[in-house]
């Protein structure tokens, strides 16, 4: 029975990367791909380890908080992991989170912005932050309305004293990504944010055309989850 294992999906997401990039004109060392293992247990986490991927994305604090002290412990010899919280953060897990990840891709109201700034400057610890903008407007879906952007971004910056250093975005399920990247790369570009979260396994390679910095797959290395993770 073939079978294709997570190191063969890196592999095959590795060159996907590469050959978007040079599509787009790009060098490949810009776009860091995030390695998503939301559901994936260190049995699957460790061959994608050892293949080399540093980068990782978890969605849930508790899950993250959990899973990774013991994996990162164990790689200290293969070199740094990096973690980044990729799903919607409640701000009483603040503390949690900036303690655990080196990037927080979900950053959408006020509330939480003030408690990031508090445990960032408490802990002394800086991570990368992201802005999430709801470029599709759906009143289900964490991120701020892409009319309101421009200011939260300023309160971020000028209340909050956060450093802010890119968006991110999820496009809907049913429709072409292609203008929620273009959205999102305007509003970065006007705001002077060089980084961008975008692409997933679906539309990763048409995110990099974008200027995606930042690609977040998950089921293109690990495989599929279970049906009732997949929306979390
Ligand atoms: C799960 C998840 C991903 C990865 O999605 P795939 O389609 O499995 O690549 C990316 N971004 C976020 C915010 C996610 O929750």
């Amino acid at each position: 029975m073939a079978t294709t294992t997570a190191a063969d999906g890196l592999a095959a997401v590795r060159s996907d990367i590469t050959r978007a990039c040079r599509d787009a004109g790009r060098d490949p060392a810009s776009v860091t791909l995030v390695a998503v293992s939301k559901t994936f247990g260190a049995e699957a986490i460790e061959p994608v380890l050892a293949a080399g991927q540093q980068v990782f994305g978890e969605n849930r604090v508790q899950e993250a908080k959990a899973k990774w002290p013991p994996l990162i412990a164990r790689q200290k010899q293969r070199g740094s992991v990096e973690l980044h919280l990729v799903g919607s953060l409640q701000s009483n897990k603040a503390k949690d989170a900036v303690a655990l990840f080196d990037a927080i891709h979900s950053v959408d109201r006020a509330g939480l912005a003030q408690a990031l700034a508090k445990e960032i400057s408490g802990q002394r610890r800086q991570p990368l932050l992201f802005v999430e903008i709801n470029t599709g407007a759906e009143p289900q879906k964490a991120g701020v309305a892409p009319q309101d952007a421009d200011a939260f971004i300023a309160a971020c910056r000028n209340q909050y004293g956060l450093a802010i250093a890119g968006l991110m975005c999820i496009p809907p399920v049913n429709e072409a990504p292609a203008p929620h990247f273009a959205l999102t790369a305007k509003i970065a570009r006007r705001n002077g944010l060089e980084l961008l979260s975008m692409g997933m396994s679906a539309d990763f390679p048409v995110a990099i055309g974008f200027g995606a910095t930042h690609v977040r797959v998950g089921t293109a290395i690990f495989g599929s989850r279970p049906a009732l993770s997949r929306n979390e």
